[in-house]
């Protein structure tokens, strides 16, 4: 959506409205083990995605 958020996430209940649908980018394990198993360990991946969700609200917090 224009304000960088997706456009099946319910903002009233901030739940994603195509859960059991949702692709693969946003089911963390299957993503990873379709994609990267072979690269880096797991929790490293995990890392990863906590930081970058937390820089993604960082940035979403200065914009508003
Ligand atoms: S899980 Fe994926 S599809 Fe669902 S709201 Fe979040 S980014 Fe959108």
């Amino acid at each position: 959506m224009p304000d960088g958020s997706c456009r099946h996430l319910d903002k009233t209940t901030n739940l994603c409205t195509i859960y059991a649908e949702r692709p693969l980018i946003c089911r963390v394990d299957d993503f990873y083990d379709a994609y990267l198993s072979t690269t880096i360990e797991r929790e490293e991946f995990y890392r990863q995605n906590k930081d970058i969700c937390r820089q993604l609200q960082s940035e979403k917090d200065q914009r508003t």
